[in-house]
């Protein structure tokens, strides 16, 4: 099996990389431009495989697009290069909207024009699975879930842009038959994750005796999906998924992102012990504009339907996750020392409240 991934050199799409390549065989071509959320590092126990290979190129270019499909011969895509930080989203829109729109488009015309030109047996197991956010619904009450039928409601720059991929790809697949799937996932952590992201930047800030800051008052609530029950999960629907429909992929985790950062602290202690607790340094910042309150997922139609149930619980993914970053430093001094500090994004102008505005006390 050939299957074509997109933004393979980032977070998830690294996960896929190395779980296609080292576990299933699956021969892949990357495709990816390399922006700053990407690290080659993260490819670097396959790269050397013969099934791999490397394109650097942008999404959102007609030509570069054609000749992948045309040299690779695809049997499916797995379609996750976007611009993803919220944050960033609300002080640099452009980007999200030229690579999340307009790159899927150009994506989905490309593939078009490869799969018409395919015989009638190619066409018919080829599959373009689009990775998008449960972001896309907006933001829920205490009560209820996300399911496949949820309408779209998204609230950042990030989400909408995504949404709106969302929609191009139901399009090409009603008005012109491309057999797309859609993904919709809540947020995912493990190893490999940019340190600009919740969980990567509060393990590390911990590490250097730093503040943790929270948004807000910390009760916003995020379904935790370790990222390696996303990848299986994505596999799964690339193969066995019905084409024109959506699944969404969930770990019944719910965490509020205070609970999360405590958690972290408790692992610290543990791990890498301070002399006092790591929550002392906890704080809470000014929130982000357009916060959403909850995310839950209601992943029972991918449970039931493809079989798929997460491996992990929040409990034991996070201590892997704290694990790795305490052992692979190398991985991410060079992203602290190169293209990201762990400042803070996202004030889109207004002016930060001071850190020490509410210190949480020291257990
Ligand atoms: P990431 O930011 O870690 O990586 C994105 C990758 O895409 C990078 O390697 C980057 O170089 C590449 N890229 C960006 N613009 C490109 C362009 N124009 N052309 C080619 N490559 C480009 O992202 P991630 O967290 O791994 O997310 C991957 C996908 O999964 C995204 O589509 C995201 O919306 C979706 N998703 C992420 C989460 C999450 O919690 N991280 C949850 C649900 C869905």
């Amino acid at each position: 099996m050939r299957v074509l991934v997109t933004g393979g050199a980032g977070f998830i799409g690294s996960a896929i990389v190395r779980y296609l390549v080292g576990e299933e065989r699956v021969q892949v071509l990357n495709v990816d431009k390399l922006t700053y959320a990407s690290n080659l590092a993260s490819v670097a126990p396959v790269s050397h495989d013969s099934n791999y290979a490397l394109l650097k190129a942008d999404i959102c270019d007609p030509v570069r697009m054609a000749a992948a499909f045309a040299d690779f011969q695809p049997d499916g895509v797995i379609h996750l290069a976007a611009e993803t930080h919220v944050d960033r989203s609300i002080t640099g829109s452009a980007a999200f909207i030229e690579t999340n729109i307009t790159g899927t488009y150009v994506l989905l015309e490309a593939a078009r024009r490869y799969f018409e030109n395919l015989s009638a047996k190619r066409r018919d197991t080829f599959r373009f699975l689009h990775v998008s956010t449960d972001e896309v619904y907006g933001s829920l009450g205490a009560e209820g879930m996300f399911t496949e039928e949820t309408a779209y409601d998204p609230s950042s720059p990030y989400s909408a842009s995504k949404a709106a991929s969302d929609h191009l790809i139901l399009a090409w697949h009603r008005t012109y038959g491309l057999p797309t799937i859609i993904s919709n996932c809540s947020n995912n952590y493990g190893p490999y994750q940019f340190p600009e992201k919740l969980i990567p930047l509060m393990i590390l800030n911990a590490l250097d005796g730093k503040p943790l800051p929270v948004y807000g008052n910390g009760s916003n609530v995020r379904d935790w999906l370790y990222v390696d029950d996303h990848v299986r999960a994505l596999f799964l629907i690339l193969r066995r998924g019905q084409v024109g429909e959506k699944y969404n992929v969930g770990g019944r985790n719910e965490q509020t992102n205070l609970g999360v950062v405590e958690r972290i602290c408790e692992l610290m202690d543990r791990f890498n012990p301070a002399g006092f607790s790591h929550r002392r340094h906890v704080c809470f910042v000014t929130d982000r504009p357009g916060h959403d309150q909850r995310y839950a997922i209601d992943a029972s139609r991918l449970e039931t339907e493809l079989g798929w149930s997460a491996k992990e619980t929040f409990d034991t993914g996070i201590e892997k996750t704290v694990r790795w970053y305490l052992d692979n430093r190398a991985w991410w001094e060079s992203v602290r020392r190169g293209v990201y500090a762990g400042e803070r994004l996202g004030l889109d102008g207004k002016r930060e409240r001071p850190l020490a505005a509410v210190k949480r006390d020291a257990k």
